[in-house]
């Protein structure tokens, strides 16, 4: 059974409002024996989409490990709480040799139990907007993206868990699915074997993905983390958004498992305390299903297996 979420979002993200207190009395009521604090700090965050996003996905570091450092104090006998971030990888040429020289300068200063490392942007832009998706199929938008992680997994050693693999399918735009679908491409068609539905400015997953056609750049991603003792994510904002799946999907984690992967973190990645946990039960049976039969926390950046 799940007794801890390893991916947490407070007001210390840019897209969060939620008080650690709340997060932490909702993880006391399901009984959890511990619950890791992971806000964004994402630098060099593209200033267009600081603008639009409302905040840059950085926080204060020494406000953050104060806060941290009261809830673990206040809570000490009832719940264990972990210091951990979301860091924002970063391929581009000009700014990867400063991402990972700060990002180090970072983890070596504080504490940190945890650290989940995701691609966020890729050619200064948050892909979550349109504009990334200009002129591109939702293949070519994704094979990039793929590429990109494949190249952080290799550049950055600064963290634990690689977080939510294939998330940046729920952000195809519209624009992308319809060039897909004129080009003919293998996932052109919705789940029900439809036309997409256009008029929808998001697919949050509707529109098919096939992990397959991302093969090569998956196991090379995969391969990559369990030659660097690095865990995988299983991320349930994707059966929170009504995508049917967790992050990455069932067929990757499957592969994780075919090539020897055993490291695995849960998270909910909730940004709300009512989301902390969201459908764990589903991810657990899914795990166990493929044959998992720990998942792992991270204390002090070394993993602890517990019983699924
Ligand atoms: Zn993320
Ligand atoms: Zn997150």
């Amino acid at each position: 059974m799940i007794k801890h979420d390893f991916h947490l979002h407070s007001y210390f993200s840019t897209d969060s409002e939620e008080k650690q207190e709340n997060i932490i009395e909702e993880a006391l009521e399901r009984g959890f024996s511990g619950i890791c604090f992971t806000d964004h700090m994402d630098l060099y965050f593209p200033l267009e989409c600081s603008k639009k996003s409302g905040g840059d996905f950085n926080f204060d570091a020494d406000e953050y490990y104060d806060c941290i450092m009261k809830l673990k104090h206040k809570y000490r006998n009832i719940i264990k709480i972990y210091l951990g971030m979301e860091i924002g990888l970063r391929d581009e040429e000009d700014l990867k040799d400063k991402c990972v020289k700060e990002y180090n300068e970072l983890i070596a200063k504080y504490p940190f139990d945890f650290i989940i490392g995701s691609t966020h942007c890729l050619e200064n832009i948050d892909p979550y907007w349109e504009e990334y998706w200009d002129g591109r199929t939702a293949e070519e938008g994704l094979r990039r993206y793929y590429d990109a992680i494949d190249k952080n997994v290799s550049d950055y050693d600064c963290f634990d868990s690689l977080g939510h693999l294939d998330y940046l399918v729920r952000y195809v735009s519209e624009g992308a699915a319809l060039r897909s679908f004129q080009a003919g491409q293998p996932c052109k068609k919705t789940a029900e074997g439809g036309m997409p539905d256009f008029s929808e400015k998001r697919f949050y997953g509707k529109y098919m993905y096939d992990p397959k056609d991302y093969m090569d750049y998956t196991d090379s991603i995969m391969k990559k983390l369990i030659d660097k003792g690095r865990a995988l994510e299983i991320n349930t904002a994707g059966l929170k958004y009504g995508l049917g799946f967790a992050h990455p999907k069932l067929e990757l984690l499957k592969r994780y498992r075919e090539l020897g992967g055993e490291l695995i973190t849960i998270g909910s990645d909730a940004h709300r305390a009512e989301h902390l946990a969201y459908d764990f039960d589903k991810a657990s049976e899914l795990l166990i299903n493929l044959g998992y039969r720990y998942y792992f926390i991270y204390n002090n950046r070394k993993p602890e297996g517990n019983l699924l």
